[in-house]
């Protein structure tokens, strides 16, 4: 059995609360890149963090990623990389936020101490039950925590630090990025591979302990444009065609049994979620989900010939359906490099820890820097009820993961070894 690696609980601890407190909350309705100044405030401190604890090549560059190396100490070991992303959530706030540390949970209930209404319940949080004795960090229930993804910056930091100061641990050329803007789709706008100069990534994205998330949605939006004709009401009569009535006749008509609300594990589904116009013009934006690609565009045909049939329903009325694509299931592009999920259920084995090959109702950056050639499977960062004031984190959890990433490393660099 390998040993695991002694990481420092209090520098851990001290790093990711110093995270949370930078207001990085992702804002999708500016162009600008990245989408709020939180983000260069913490890609600066992390920067400077890098730099103290001996990284290489650390920078921050034009678009607020921040970029390091890790230079191997064994040779012939392929460079793999560390990935997180800088921004939170903007479902909600991540200003002003409060961490609230548990030293030694001792079970039950936990109430929030800034909202009276706000309870992280053991009936919402089973998984509470297996960490009695553990240390837990919360909001004051007014603000997000931001765990998502600061768990997994603390964790890729906290590691890379331990590997600078643990020279005796061997291992291949490790390249870092935390990115912006993921929680609004922009994680990997302007990552460029060949700079990444990596065979394989982990990012660690994901809730709990001990799960390597091995696949993920594949995703595509509609952009659905119904046209009527506008007419002053007291004038309307065989005139008018409400584009409003068709909009509502097209919701109607998707089928229930697709939906996000009524759908779970590996059943993918239809969501409508931005409804807006009048009488002449309503844009409705739906979301396609589903694990298997192929899927999208059954879905997305499903949703043409249900506005065909409310064109003929509704004579007058014309609808345009604007099919864009999203992102990949990472499992379609994971078997490139099997390596990425070999290596690190290995550093699992070698450790003895369980995990779970697992799916993501969703995406992470890691399928789309799958799709764009590097293989990235996403590990679990103690993250948990991440977007909401009832977020919670645990350290031991997050120590755990930095011992499995660092393990992961040196199974890279054992395996490469002729
Ligand atoms: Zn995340």
């Amino acid at each position: 059995m390998a040993e695991l690696a002694n990481l420092n609980r209090e520098r851990l601890l001290e790093r990711f609360l110093r995270y949370v407190k930078v207001n990085t909350t992702a804002n999708a309705e500016t162009q600008v890149y990245p989408s709020s100044e939180g983000q260069w405030e913490l890609g600066r401190m992390i920067l400077a963090e890098l730099e103290e604890l001996g990284a290489q090549d650390a920078h921050v560059d034009e678009y607020g990623l921040v970029w390091a190396m890790i230079p191997g100490n064994v040779e012939d070991t392929p460079t793999i990389g560390w990935n997180s992303h800088l921004d939170t959530s903007p479902e909600t706030t991540g200003e002003n936020v409060k961490p609230h540390v548990i030293q030694s949970y001792e079970g039950g209930d936990i109430p929030l101490a800034g909202d009276s209404s706000k309870i992280i319940t053991i009936a919402e949080n089973p998984e509470l039950n297996d960490l009695i004795g553990k240390t837990l960090i919360t909001t004051d229930g007014t603000t997000l925590l931001g765990g998502d993804d600061k768990a997994g910056i603390a964790i890729i930091m906290e590691s890379a630090h331990y590997l600078t100061e643990h020279p005796e641990i061997k291992h291949g050329p490790i390249r870092i990025l935390f990115t912006c803007d993921e929680e609004i789709g922009r994680g990997v706008n302007h990552v460029d591979i060949d700079k990444m100069g990596a065979v394989a990534a982990y990012t660690l994205d994901g809730g709990g302990a001990g799960d390597i998330d091995v696949e993920t949605f594949s995703a595509d939006g509609l952009t659905v444009i119904v046209k009527g004709v506008n007419i002053h009401p007291s004038i309307a009569k065989d005139r008018m065609v409400n584009a409003l009535r068709a909009a509502g006749a097209l919701l109607e008509r998707l089928p229930p049994e697709q939906a996000p609300e009524t759908t779970e594990d590996r059943v993918g589904f239809i969501h409508p979620y931005v409804l807006d116009g009048g009488v002449a013009e309503v844009t409705i934006k739906i979301l396609l989900r589903d694990f298997e690609t192929a899927q999208l565009q059954v879905k997305a045909d499903l949703v043409v010939e249900i506005a065909r049939q409310v064109e003929k329903d509704y004579p007058g009325i014309t609808i345009e359906v604007d099919h864009q694509k999203q992102y990949r299931n990472m499992a379609d592009g994971l078997p490139n490099e099997p390596r990425a999920v070999e290596f690190a259920k290995q550093a699992h084995d070698e450790l003895g820890l369980e995990y779970r090959l697992s799916s993501i109702r969703g995406g992470t950056d890691g399928s789309m820097l799958t799709e764009k050639g590097l293989p990235t499977p996403n590990l679990s960062s103690g993250q948990h009820t991440q977007h909401s004031p009832l977020e919670w984190a645990c350290l031991d959890e997050m120590i755990q993961q930095g011992q499995v990433l660092i393990q992961t490393a040196v199974v890279w660099a054992n395996n490469s070894q002729s």
